[in-house]
């Protein structure tokens, strides 16, 4: 854990939930709340990690086809909330894709292509129907080798709890950057807007535009973030739920901009799976999100809202808007 005090500043970075987050608080109780954020986020983690044997999550997939395993209120909620979305998103999202992640090698870093056959093995495995969600904060695996992984929504959900505590704190202005899920509580310390930059997903050194935001969550998922080659081919860790291949759906990355952390989280997961038109459609018959997201060809598309918080700022560019 690193601090540093500039006036009312506190900035800390620490690695936790697979990821480095970043945190950086705008008040004079700074340091105590720091230390509370990541005491949070490591409870959290406590819970929900897939390779910690200890937690929620671990003990239910060592249950699977055994027994029901007794959760806490918190992971029990999650793994609703993920089964509702699963259902809305038409299985784009699909908490169960765990066998399949693991046989990628996507959960112990030892990647490599699967055959065909160990593909559908896994992929029979894959059923969200299959996770039975019982009385008492009990869930159950159905089968043997069912396991779930919450790793395309945990941290959305650790960003809503770390922006409610602060809030409860009174805190006006903070930032939280999980990885690739960026938590913004009020405004910057002046009453102006955050901006955060939107990640060119060729070259993350590079970006495409800036958000101007106020109290929201910004989430990417893309292709970039996380992956491997073997014989040239780029293979990414988000796994289409269809094939049991990584998505290729024509999108680089998706970016989902929401007052609720969680859904934005597992939506810009979702949405990746989906591809530009289906997410489109998606995005018509909702309410609670907007959404940027970045074409293989080379196009950048927002949402209305998004497009009236999200510009290029003079960026030249190969991308489009
Ligand atoms: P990141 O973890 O980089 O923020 P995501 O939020 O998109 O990216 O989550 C990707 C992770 O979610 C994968 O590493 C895997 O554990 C899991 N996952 C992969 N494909 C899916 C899917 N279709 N539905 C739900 N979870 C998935
Ligand atoms: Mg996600
Ligand atoms: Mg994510």
């Amino acid at each position: 854990l690193q601090q540093q005090k500039e006036e009312d500043r506190y900035d800390s970075m620490t690695l936790a939930m697979d990821t480095v987050i970043n945190t950086t608080i705008y008040d004079e109780r700074g340091e105590e709340l720091l230390l509370e954020v990541e005491q949070e986020i490591q409870r959290l983690e406590g819970l929900f990690s897939v390779t910690k044997a200890d937690s929620d999550i671990s003990k239910l997939n060592a249950n699977a086809g055994k027994e029901e395993t007794a959760l806490s209120e918190e992971t029990y909620a999650l793994l609703k909330t993920s089964k509702e979305i699963s259902t809305e998103t038409g299985g784009s999202f699909d908490i169960t894709i765990s066998p399949v992640v693991k046989l990628w090698g996507f959960t112990e870093e030892e990647h490599h292509v699967p055959s065909q056959t160990e593909i559908d093995q896994a992929m029979a495995l894959v059923d969200e129907d299959q996770l039975l969600m019982e009385e008492n904060n009990t869930a159950y695996l159905e089968e043997e080798g069912m396991a779930v992984d919450l790793g395309a929504i945990a941290k959305g959900y650790a960003s809503d709890v770390v922006a409610d505590l602060l809030r409860q704190e009174g805190v006006e202005s903070a930032l939280i950057s999980l990885g690739g899920n960026l938590a913004c509580i009020g405004t910057k310390p002046d009453g102006s807007l955050w901006e955060a930059a939107l990640a060119n997903p060729l070259d993350e050194t590079d970006y495409v535009g800036l958000f101007q935001v106020s109290d929201c969550f910004l989430i990417t998922s893309g292709g970039y973030q996380r992956y491997f080659e073997q014989d040239g081919k780029r293979y990414h860790h988000i796994i289409d739920p269809d094939t049991g291949y990584p998505a290729e759906s024509g999108l680089l990355s998706v970016t989902i901009l929401s007052e609720d952390g969680t859904k934005a989280d597992a939506l810009s997961t979702a949405l990746f799976v989906m591809g530009l038109d289906r997410a489109l459609d998606f995005w018509r018959n909702s309410d609670d999100f907007e959404a940027v997201l970045i074409t293989e060809d080379g196009r950048v598309i927002a949402t209305e809202g998004a497009a009236a918080v999200f510009s290029f700022e003079g960026r030249d560019n190969d991308f489009t808007y």
